[in-house]
């Protein structure tokens, strides 16, 4: 593994120790603050508690506390790969410093028989989740054997044991059997608890090993799926490009026919001439929605530009566009909407015009002479948050209940439709609701065949 993988590789954990020297300095003035208290209300119960050995040793870890926090600011601004070295050999530091302070606290308040001894246990316990294993066994050790060289100076009096009245008993203090009890508890329950957090610890740290790999494996293909299909979209446009240019070559030998042979041509060749003419329109049409579902789906289609869009302008503007198309094919084309607020929609303008483009011109195109077109808009309430909907209603051939879940399956046309016209690519629908979702929304439909139906689509409402 090179170092630079290995640093990409960093676990949370790793990362969260490098803020733990600040948390440790923290932590530490709320110790000095402790010992200066003890000093102070300690000898108010204890009156044998000698309070300047106390205040002195306040006085020393404030002293290294200072020194501590200036060298992390320091620390801090190293590059990366050195800064970690750094940052852990300032916390061993510091929590070995921390070690001796304790230990002369341990003997100033009674030795073996001192109620902080229970201090190094939480030592110990951050030791095995925030360091090294090495360093966890090391803090055992060098806990244990200068406790014990601290319980044996006082027995044998080359320390002279403090005795605090109420709290220590001189006698335990001085017998060999209570010191060799003690030490072994307190060494194995050290011991058995820092095995144990470190086993957790291990295993905590292999999984978030683990899933770091995962996540760059993840990035990785994701990386790859997105050069694909830009690669596919590219392709695409080429092929799209090879296929147009025969198609309009064969649709203006066809123009010029028609131009020059027009009335001589005999009435079969005549609707053949037609026939030929609509399959390449066909085919233009169908090569551009391909085209255009590839670019939506390739990277390259970015993200929908979501800007404030006032509905009833937009949508005039587009019934008079379809309006000469409708009543070619007969239809009354009407818009539906009231003039009042709540008109807003939350959307990008030119993928909403392409949405309402397309619902438009489907329902002219699967409607019968004679019938209506309408277009709609409400502000509803769905989801407990605020829409604008859009209904595209028309009184056309319909679709069967069975055919609705394919609606928007690309290239899926219904036997209605395709009996109704050859026109369709069967490609519409699926761009549509693709726009529609890319912009937050949802495109649904209801329809009773032969009766018609209406497309509804919703879009975040903007007050
Ligand atoms: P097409 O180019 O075939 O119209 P679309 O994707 O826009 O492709 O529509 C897919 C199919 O859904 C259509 O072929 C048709 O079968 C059906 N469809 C769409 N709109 C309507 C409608 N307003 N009335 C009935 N059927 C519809």
């Amino acid at each position: 593994m090179t170092p630079a993988s290995r640093d990409a590789l960093r676990t949370p954990l790793e990362a969260a120790t490098l803020a733990r020297v600040a948390w440790l300095v923290g932590m530490r003035w709320a110790f000095v603050a402790g010992l200066v208290l003890c000093a102070v209300a300690g000898r108010m119960l204890l009156p044998d508690l000698p309070v300047l050995p106390f205040l002195l040793l306040a006085l020393l870890t404030g002293a290294y506390n200072t020194l501590a926090h200036f060298l992390n600011s320091r620390v801090a601004a190293l590059p990366e790969e050195r800064k970690q070295a750094l940052v852990h050999a300032l916390i061993q530091g510091q929590i070995i410093a921390d070690w001796l302070v304790l230990l002369a606290v341990v003997h100033y308040s009674g030795g073996i028989e001192s109620p902080l001894l229970q201090v190094f246990v939480f030592h110990v316990v951050l030791s095995a989740v925030f360091l090294r294993p090495r360093f966890t066994v090391f803090a055992l050790l060098f806990i244990t054997v200068a406790l014990n060289l601290l319980f044996a100076a006082e027995a044998t009096g080359l320390l002279q044991p403090v005795v605090l009245r109420g709290l220590s008993n001189p006698e335990r203090q001085h017998s060999w059997l209570h010191i060799l009890h003690f030490s072994l508890w307190h060494a194995l329950t050290l011991a058995v608890m820092a095995l144990l957090l470190g086993a957790v610890m291990r295993g905590l740290r292999r999984r978030e090993a683990e899933a770091l790999r995962m996540r760059h494996r993840l990035e990785q293909a994701n990386r790859d799926i997105l050069r694909i299909s830009e690669e596919r979209v590219r392709l695409m446009r080429t092929m799209g490009h090879e296929l147009r240019s025969p198609i309009a070559a064969a649709q203006s030998m066809l123009s010029a026919l028609e131009l020059s042979q027009g009335p001589a041509l005999p009435e079969a060749v005549r609707g053949i001439h037609q026939r030929i003419s609509q399959r390449l329109l066909g085919l233009t049409a169908l090569i551009s929605e391909l085209l255009e579902l590839a670019e939506q789906r390739g990277s390259a289609a970015g993200q929908a530009v979501l800007r404030r869009v006032d509905l009833p302008p937009m949508l005039e503007a587009l019934l008079a566009d379809q309006m000469d198309r409708a009543r070619e094919a007969g239809l009354a084309l009407v818009g539906d909407w009231d003039g009042q607020a709540a008109h807003l929609a939350g959307a990008d303008p030119l993928r909403l015009q392409r949405v309402c483009e397309n619902l438009v011109s489907n329902a002219i195109k699967y409607s019968r002479p004679g019938g209506t077109v309408s277009v709609s808009l409400a502000a509803v309430e769905w989801d407990g948050a605020p829409w604008v909907e859009i209904r595209v209603r028309d009184e056309g051939i319909g679709i069967a209940p069975d055919q609705l879940p394919r609606l928007f399956t690309e290239f899926y046309r219904t036997p209605q439709s395709r009996r109704h016209t050859t026109q369709g690519t069967g490609l519409g629908l699926a761009i549509t609701r693709e726009l529609v979702e890319s912009m937050g929304g949802t495109l649904g439909v209801e329809s009773v065949l032969d009766k018609g139906s209406t497309f509804i689509l919703r879009l975040p409402r903007l007050s």
